[in-house]
């Protein structure tokens, strides 16, 4: 009866490919860069547009920022709560892209373009799969609710209060957020949560202008070197962070965690590959590298600058500047970890200015919620092969506004292929993962129905 039920599916999906290419090719011509304001307003009217022609029933909602697309499927009730997002990263540079970025191009099973894969060509498989499950089997299998916000890639700001005052309209039991790339080799994905992040700038300054170091150096202050003390307080070389309060919160790793980072599985070589790391460089091995890059923060100088390389000049430049982030795991505040960082430096580095660009709280949901083995039996369906399930992704996702804020466990269950180059030149989607992907939402909602959610 079930295998019936996946194969009447498959068979489905299968016979409307073309229509459901289309579908994503139209997408993705339309630039949805936040600074095209006319383009996105386009996005919204086309996903109003697909949403209706697939049975949804679409509601279009302000915010201070770009509009959320709101739309329910199937019963009335609390069910499955979808999100994605229908803003696009810039395409720049143009040069390295094969093809134009807005043009969306097919080459070798891939189709190639800015916003295909993060996050149009996964959130098209939510919609597109919603629609699957109700020709091919008559009905949705439970409540659908799915919201698309326009502000993910400027790390959604106007999320959390739309979700506040929209509650009601986002009532589930459970969220499922499709983003990011799933493991090598097709493996499909669970994960947990995501680590938050706080980036910041430093900058220590001195003279008015850049000064010769033989004539006035040792009068002026070095900005370079201050900053570089600053810096050196705040990590051992090793990266082990030295911020006092840095770590408050951090939630314990608990014996199912552990138990999830052990059955992990670990190539070194493909690691190293991954990684870009030489061999001289040691490298965290298995559940160590899982534990690092999921559940303990880690902070990075993303960039660094002072006076210039380009010409031999004796001088003490005037002021030199950091740019750093701070990857934070559940249940860190980032504000607390600004207020420990200002705390910090305004202890050992005084003259160093701290200005806070950006933050997003970390995830984390339980990994003995009962929803994880249904959504597993049905990516294991449709893919072949079991998903990995990781505690949390590495990098950072609004999570959050469903964990903290509407107090849902979320999953995040990538649809792209690893090799997806999201943010990068030549970003592609593989449409068997697409096509696969359309399935695997409809599959998740009838497995997750016949686990009495
Ligand atoms: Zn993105």
């Amino acid at each position: 009866m079930d295998d019936e039920r996946s194969l009447r599916l498959a068979r489905y999906v299968d016979a409307h490919a073309f229509r459901y290419v289309e579908r994503l090719r139209a997408a993705v011509r339309i630039p949805s860069v936040s600074s095209r304001p006319r383009d996105m307003e386009e996005m919204v009217a086309f996903l109003q547009d697909v949403l209706e022609e697939e049975g949804w029933r679409v509601y279009v909602l302000p915010t201070p920022g770009a509009p959320v697309v709101l739309a329910h499927a199937g019963p009335n009730g609390e069910g499955v709560l979808l999100y994605g997002h229908y803003d696009v990263q810039p395409a720049e540079p143009l040069e390295p892209w094969a093809s134009p970025p807005f043009e969306p191009s097919e080459r070798d099973g891939r189709l190639y373009g800015r916003g295909v894969a993060d996050n149009k060509g996964q959130h098209l498989a939510h919609i597109l799969g919603v629609g699957a499950a109700r020709e091919a089997w008559g009905e949705v299998p439970l409540p659908v609710t799915l919201i698309l916000e326009g502000e993910e890639e400027s790390s959604s700001p106007h999320l959390a209060a739309f979700a506040q005052t929209h509650r009601g309209a986002l009532a589930a039991r459970v969220a499922v957020v499709s983003d990011g790339p799933m493991a090598p080799g097709d493996r499909p994905l669970i994960a947990l949560g995501v680590r938050g992040i706080l980036s910041f700038r430093l900058e220590a300054t001195g003279a008015d202008q850049d000064q010769h170091s033989g004539n006035k150096g040792g009068l002026v202050p070095d900005p370079a070197m201050r900053l570089a003390h600053a810096l050196a307080s705040l990590c051992t070389p090793q990266g082990d962070i030295r911020v006092p309060g840095f770590s408050e919160g951090v939630r314990p790793v608990g014996p199912a965690e552990e138990a999830m980072l052990a059955a992990l599985p670990f190539d070194e070589e493909e690691a190293r590959r991954v990684l870009g790391l030489p061999p001289h460089e040691e490298l965290l091995r298995g559940p160590a590298y899982y534990r690092r890059l999921t559940l303990e923060p880690v902070l990075h100088v993303n960039a660094l600058s002072a006076g210039t390389m380009e010409q031999d000049r004796t001088v003490v430049p005037h002021t030199a500047r950091a740019r750093l982030d701070a990857r934070l795991v559940a249940d860190q505040d980032p504000d607390r970890v600004e207020q420990a960082l200002r705390a910090h430096l305004a202890r050992v580095a005084p003259w160093v200015r701290f200005e806070r660009l950006g933050a997003m709280p970390p995830s984390r949901t339980d990994p003995r919620t009962p929803w994880v083995g249904p959504v597993a039996q049905a990516l294991a369906k449709v893919h072949g092969q079991a998903p990995m399930i990781l505690p949390a992704l590495g990098g950072s996702l609004p999570d959050y506004v469903f964990t903290r804020v509407l107090g849902l466990p979320s999953l995040i269950v990538p649809y792209a292929n690893a090799d997806e180059q999201n943010h990068a030149p030549n970003e592609n989607l593989r449409l068997d993962l697409f096509l696969r992907g359309i399935r695997a939402t409809a599959e998740m909602l009838l497995s997750l129905a016949q686990a009495g959610l």
